[in-house]
């Protein structure tokens, strides 16, 4: 077993509490590291070395910023097959779905590397004669990143990317659970010269690490991804510090499958989009609305594909599921089964427990039917392999379903109507709209985020992070000046 450091103001740090031990959970007996968690004091000091570093960082030029990002990216996809085994022991997401994600934290970087040579503002006449204006874009400061368990590389890439593109400084709290990729990221962003203070890894609990950063003056922005419950508190408290935040939350997403819908790809889009990487997604599908004409045999074809997925271990060839991420999850999952039997939804897949070879957290994949869209599995995000069959008159109906949920992350549509897939487009209360596509699976040099209770300030990803990692400076040049 590996002891594993902090890397606070350039430098690996030892601490006196007791370690975070990461264990497989495909096999709780396989231990994958033991991590030094942090306290409130070292995480102050992370966060004091990155405003230390903050002042020459801001003035660094736009090159060595462009060649770290893309050092970086570089030696990701390089070790991509061994940083995605890494992944896939942590998280438990299949071997092929852990190496493409670190993969997409590769091109993350490199796609930031880009961005930060083209850093543009705006000269703009003046009603003024002799008076020129520029809008020019400036870093924020010091970013407190803190982000969640179920995508361990790429959260943390689309974050630490944009945040160093852009000249800020960088203290990262990652999940408690899988602190192993992000062990790497330090490593990777240590090796390929990041100057000391820029950017610090604080492994640590949510209660005490992520309090210190939230409430910490020195830190200008929060970037959060999690929970509702955990992001609404904390945004609170951010708000309250004058802090400019972002928060990429829950989902309870919805595909609508149309009777005149290609009955392979909708069933291909309702299991990848539900069961994949265990329903542990976001934007995982958990509602599918259908209407009548197709239900019958969607139902059926349904039911087949879900009944035949492989669960098992992660690192299997052969496993197409993985298993929960812990006992805690795993017991969500199987208490939220319970509470849609007792509320009338009728359990036609899965359900269970699924007995494996190795001692980790496998379940079925599980599909209700007789789902009535106010039940609470059809309200509350379970974040495991369950989805719901709610039906449908038409697609009014099925829309205005679709919409009636506090959440407005993802949404899809299975339908050859060109005229129902534009209204779903306009209408669709979400900040992903899928067409004949399952509603997980983004790219990412597009924006990403959602509406209503699902995301709050500006867009992830792509250019558009710009607007979260920069201010505008406004700049009136007066040149009726003598002389
Ligand atoms: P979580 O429990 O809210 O934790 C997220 C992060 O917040 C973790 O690093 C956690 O640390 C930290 N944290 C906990 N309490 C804190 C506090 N008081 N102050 C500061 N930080 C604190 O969420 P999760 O279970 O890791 O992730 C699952 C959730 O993430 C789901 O709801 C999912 O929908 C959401 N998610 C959203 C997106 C999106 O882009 N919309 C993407 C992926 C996941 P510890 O690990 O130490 O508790």
């Amino acid at each position: 077993m590996s002891a594993h450091r902090n890397y606070i103001n350039g430098a690996w740090v030892e601490s006196a509490a007791a370690p975070i031990v990461d264990r497989n959970p495909s096999d709780i007996d396989d231990v994958v590291g033991s991590y030094a968690a942090a306290d409130a004091a070292q995480t102050r000091r992370a966060i004091e070395a990155a405003r230390a570093a903050f002042p020459a960082w801001s003035r660094s030029s736009i090159q060595e910023r462009a060649d770290l990002l893309d050092a970086v990216g570089s030696r990701i996809l390089s070790r991509a097959q061994e940083i995605g085994r890494l992944l896939a022991r942590e998280e438990g997401k299949t071997l092929k779905e852990a190496v493409g994600e670190t993969m997409r934290a590769g091109h993350v970087f490199k796609f930031h590397a880009g961005q930060a040579l083209r850093i543009t503002g705006e000269l703009v006449d003046s009603p003024r004669k002799g008076v020129s204006v520029t809008v020019q874009r400036e870093p924020l400061g010091v970013i407190g990143i803190i982000t969640p368990w179920n995508f361990p590389i790429a959260i943390p890439a689309w974050k630490i990317a944009p945040a160093l593109a852009y000249a800020n400084c960088v203290v990262f709290k990652p999940a408690s659970l899988v602190p192993g990729c992000a062990h790497v990221v330090a490593e990777l962003l240590a090796d390929c010269g990041c100057p000391p203070g820029v950017f610090n890894l604080v492994v640590g609990s949510g209660r005490e690490v992520g309090d210190a950063i939230v409430n910490a003056p020195e830190v200008d922005a929060i970037s959060f991804t999690g929970s509702v419950e955990t992001g609404r508190a904390l945004a609170a408290r951010a708000v309250a510090g004058m802090k400019k935040i972002q928060l990429e939350m829950g989902g309870k997403n919805p595909l609508i499958v149309l009777d005149d819908a290609d009955l392979d790809n909708a069933v291909e889009c309702a299991v990848q989009g539900a069961f994949y990487s265990t329903g542990q997604r976001c934007t995982a599908t958990s509602r599918v609305i259908v209407t009548p004409g197709i239900y019958g045999r969607f139902r059926h074809a349904l039911l087949a594909r879900t009944t035949a997925l492989v669960v098992g271990d992660a690192l299997d060839e052969k496993t197409q599921i993985g298993p929960a991420v812990d006992a805690a999850q795993l017991k969500t999952d199987l208490d939220y089964i319970a509470v849609g039997q007792k509320e009338g939804a009728r359990l036609v897949v899965g359900g269970e427990r699924q007995p494996a070879p190795k001692n980790g957290f496998y379940i079925q994949p599980t599909v209700f039917e007789d789902v009535h869209n106010q039940m609470r599995i059809a309200r509350e995000e379970i974040f495991g392999p369950v989805v719901s069959l709610l039906r449908a008159q038409d697609y009014e109906e099925a829309l205005a379903t679709a919409n009636d949920t506090p959440f407005g992350l993802s949404g899809g549509i299975c339908t050859t109507s060109l005229k129902h897939a534009d209204h779903f487009r306009r209408n669709a209360q979400v900040g992903l709209a899928m067409i004949n596509a399952p509603t997980a699976g983004v790219d990412y040099h597009v924006p990403f985020g959602g509406v209503k209770g699902s995301s709050y300030g500006s867009r992830e990803q792509g250019a558009y992070a710009v607007e979260f990692y920069t201010r505008v400076k406004t700049v009136y040049t007066n040149a009726n000046i003598a002389g």
